[in-house]
């Protein structure tokens, strides 16, 4: 039945258990167990071991991978254990071609352990660069996000995918930024699809979580065993609430990609505090046609550069209904200062290539009263 049903009754109806249903339970157990007793010698309940697969787990998987147009997803503690696990399918000699303009902490990872350890890789921009020039015979993977953080640069992700797969080379799309409700990258080409689950797929701020999905068999069996083999998987209770978060993920990505427009518009009105606004939902920005062909909406991150870093300073310190704070996704608005926050560990000539200087602020625009967050960030945009 689940299949045939819309993504925002996906979101909500994919929750059947035989135990829940026995007492007409509307909600999905938390199955609050380390182990699972076996009826017989050699038998199983199809469990074993919350740390191979625990139901409540499982369910979040089903609904993620229906969610993300996959066959399999798997569930990790952190959206970097989905990050990391993804890389141990590849090894030393192995050579990744990766976005310049990636998450942070992303990034970090590959500079400090994956180059360590002796994967190669080479940062391009996707959005511009075309990959086909830095081929090299040992290139095993494309790492890509669209659109990227904070600068939402926009890759077409359809022709990303030929060019990676004419080199036998697998396209892994971190999709963090649009979740399954707005672009579905498998649908386009790609191989893995990531999410930080922490963002939009909790939605509350309250949990941290990751994701892989993918719809090879191969891949599906490689991931899970790496994933059952080095253990960061999603607890049964964090798992719960992301089922819960996810039901309103559909009304909750509306509502803040309507108040992210606005703020957009607004933004640009600001002359004189305001220097530039990148959103891909705004006709000017560079990728938007590319990025409606491929996605159902703009999402609800935008970035803005200010006058001063003393402006920025000014904004952090004065607002009050919205919070600054890393991340993203939630019900609540966030300004992020990518330059000592997400972004620390980026090389400074990284940063001033990408455009991420110390006047640019990161928003993730939540579900308040847009009139609210505008006047909370027109206070603490003005004049002392
Ligand atoms: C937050 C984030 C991650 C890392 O996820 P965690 O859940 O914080 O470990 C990876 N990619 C993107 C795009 C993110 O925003």
């Amino acid at each position: 039945m689940s299949t045939k049903l819309s993504v925002e009754s996906r979101c909500i109806h994919l929750q059947e258990d035989d135990r829940a249903a026995r007492y007409g339970a509307i909600s999905f157990p938390i199955y609050q167990t380390a182990t699972f007793a076996h009826p017989g010698l050699g038998q199983s309940t199809g469990y074993d071991y919350s740390r191979v697969q625990n139901p409540t787990r499982e369910q979040l998987e089903k609904i993620v991978a229906s969610l993300e147009h996959g066959t399999d997803a798997i569930a990790f503690s952190s959206g970097m254990a989905a990050v990391a696990v993804t890389a141990e399918l590849f090894g030393p000699g192995d050579h990744i071609l990766a976005d310049r303009d990636l998450y942070g902490g992303t990034t970090r990872f590959f500079r400090s352990v994956c180059e360590k350890n002796g994967i190669e890789f080479t940062y391009i921009d996707f959005s511009t660069e075309d990959p086909e020039d830095y081929i090299k015979p040992n290139t095993k993977a494309f790492f890509v996000e669209t659109p990227t953080n904070p600068m939402m640069n926009i890759t077409d992700i359809r022709k990303t995918a030929v060019t990676a797969h004419a080199h036998g080379a697998l396209l892994i799309i971190d999709n963090t930024f649009m979740s399954p409700y707005l672009q579905n990258p498998l649908d386009l080409g790609a191989d893995i699809v990531i999410h930080s689950g922490s963002k939009y797929l909790a939605g509350h701020n309250d949990v941290i979580a990751g994701f892989t999905v993918t719809k090879s068999e191969e891949l599906t069996e490689k991931l899970r065993f790496i994933n059952k083999t080095t253990g960061a998987n999603l607890a049964p209770f964090d798992s719960w609430l992301i089922l819960r978060g996810i039901k309103t993920l559909a009304v909750r990505l509306d509502r803040a990609q309507e108040n992210a427009q606005k703020l957009a518009r607004w933004l640009q009105e600001k002359k004189g505090i305001v220097t530039k606004v990148i959103y891909p939902g705004l006709e000017e920005h560079p990728g938007h046609d590319l990025h409606l062909r491929q996605a159902k909406g703009p999402g609800a991150m935008l970035s803005f550069d200010t006058d001063s870093p003393e402006r920025v300073a000014q904004i952090l310190g004065r607002i009050r209904l919205i919070q600054y704070a890393e991340s993203l996704g939630g019900t609540e608005t966030l300004l992020t200062y990518p330059l000592t926050q997400t972004h620390v560990d980026v090389p400074p000539e990284e940063l001033e290539r990408n455009g991420i200087t110390d006047r640019t602020l990161r928003m993730s625009v939540g579900i308040e009263n847009c009139d609210d967050i505008i006047n909370d960030l027109d206070q603490a945009m003005g004049e002392a």
